[in-house]
């Protein structure tokens, strides 16, 4: 076991985890809980490209409405309002590192780099490098991150559960290594970027997709705070999902209740969990 002193644990390296690091790293020391597998993730596989206002003939109302259609409902209207005022400045910051974004030459283009649109955008918005705007986000953010003197990158781990102090607050992550064994990462304040759960699906568009195994540590970390003295390792996926078949350990499917599940990545890499249900 580890007890070194992390200030900012970041768990997961794609392009959340990767621009939080950049963003946090001029002020704290951050460690960046990243996998190799992490370059087989959905960030170097976006294709499309990144929606924002760019153009001067568009607008951020028509944007934001454009989203809450597409979301039929199920949009937080702050979140998306607050996402798509942020959409311009961060696409700045973005060529201020170098993403390689196409650029548009033509006589009468209103903005120097090609707007494409798409799905339910009623506009020319999203920027885009070639068709392969992922991966061209994360070779320039990645190159960015290794530079940077303040992030420390641990590739050789998994996360499996979060570590609490006496009050109950998160306080770092606890991590197999490749030979399975549990490693802990100490930290102030951890942020989990580790994606969605579509790897719970039987179809994704996602080669290596995330099964949501963030959303299970923060659920299980919650759960063991009303119940002191559980250690907080994930041990069941606390998810009802009546029409959605889920995983099971053979690669078959199952539904409802998910017990004893374990991050499917985490078999994947070929580690069996430290602890199951009630055993640890
Ligand atoms: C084929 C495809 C095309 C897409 N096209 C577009 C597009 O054109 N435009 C667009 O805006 N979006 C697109 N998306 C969606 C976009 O890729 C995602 O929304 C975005 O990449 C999510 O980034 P993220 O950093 O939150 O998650 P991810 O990129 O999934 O990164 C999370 C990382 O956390 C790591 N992780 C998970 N659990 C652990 C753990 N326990 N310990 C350590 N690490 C862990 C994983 O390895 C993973 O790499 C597309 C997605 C796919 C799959």
């Amino acid at each position: 076991m580890s007890h070194a002193n992390h200030d900012v644990l970041i768990i997961g390296g794609g392009v959340a985890g990767l621009v939080l690091a950049l963003e946090v790293a001029d002020q704290r020391g951050v460690t960046l809980l990243r996998p190799a597998s992490d370059d087989r993730g959905a960030s170097r596989w976006a294709q499309g490209g990144i929606a924002a206002v760019l153009s001067p003939s568009d607008d951020i109302e028509a944007h934001i409405q454009d989203t809450l259609v597409a979301g039929d409902g199920l949009c937080d209207e702050a979140a998306v309002r607050f996402t798509v005022e942020q959409g311009p400045a961060a696409i700045e910051w973005l060529l201020g590192l170098g993403v390689p974004f196409t650029r548009d030459a033509s006589p009468g283009a209103d903005y120097p780099y090609h707007l494409t649109r798409e799905g339910g955008h009623g506009a020319r918005r999203i920027i885009h490098a070639a068709d392969a705007t992922g991966r061209a986000l994360m070779d320039t953010l990645k190159a960015h991150v290794a530079a940077h003197p303040a992030i420390h990158i641990r590739d050789d781990l998994t996360a499996i559960g979060l570590l609490q102090d006496g009050a109950g607050r998160c306080r770092g992550a606890r991590c197999l290594d490749a030979a399975g064994r549990r490693i802990d990462l100490p930290a102030h304040d951890t942020v989990l970027a580790t994606g969605g759960a579509s790897g719970l699906y039987r179809h994704t568009t996602s080669p290596q997709p995330a099964s949501g195994e963030g959303m299970l540590m923060a659920a299980e970390t919650r759960r063991h705070a009303d119940e002191p003295g559980v250690p907080a390792v994930p041990s069941d996926l606390p998810l009802r999902s009546p029409g959605h078949p889920l995983p099971d350990q053979r690669g078959g499917t199952r539904r409802g209740r998910a017990t004893a599940q374990y991050p499917r990545r985490t078999l994947h890499a070929g580690h069996r969990p430290a602890c199951r249900t009630g055993a640890a």
